[in-house]
């Protein structure tokens, strides 16, 4: 637990937050300022500041945090319309908060990237 990080107050219940899932790895809960109808974020139990940071140790944890949004986003019944996964990494990203998050934004036509 990193001191001053937001998302470990949130795991650590020092902020309130209802989660959608949780298991010993991960969490799930919605955006505080949701950019879509449906805007979840998954974040790792473990604090990790970017996705800069990580490396192949961290390969199967990336993974189970794609799988936990696919699965979210089924239960969210966004499956169907489709959906848009999102890691920001750094500055250049506009990443806000330093400890990884993968967000999972549907349930509306989502503005195209490029
Ligand atoms: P990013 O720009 O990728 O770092 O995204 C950070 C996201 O965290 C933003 O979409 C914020 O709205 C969201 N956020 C910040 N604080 C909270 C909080 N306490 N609970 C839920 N979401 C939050
Ligand atoms: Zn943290």
């Amino acid at each position: 637990m990193a001191k001053d990080c937001v998302f470990c107050k949130i795991i650590g219940g020092e902020i309130k937050s209802d989660f959608l899932y949780q298991d010993d790895k991960v969490v799930a809960f919605r955006d505080i300022n949701p950019k879509a109808p449906t805007h979840i974020l998954v974040i790792p139990r473990e604090h990790i500041a970017s996705l800069v940071d990580t490396t192949a140790k961290h390969e199967r944890l990336l993974g189970h945090m794609a799988n936990v949004a696919c699965a979210l986003a089924k239960s969210e019944k966004v499956e169907k319309g489709g959906y848009r996964l999102i890691m920001n990494a750094g500055s250049d990203s506009g990443q806000e908060v330093s400890h990884i998050h993968l967000h999972l934004l549907g349930g509306h036509k989502l503005a195209p990237l490029g």
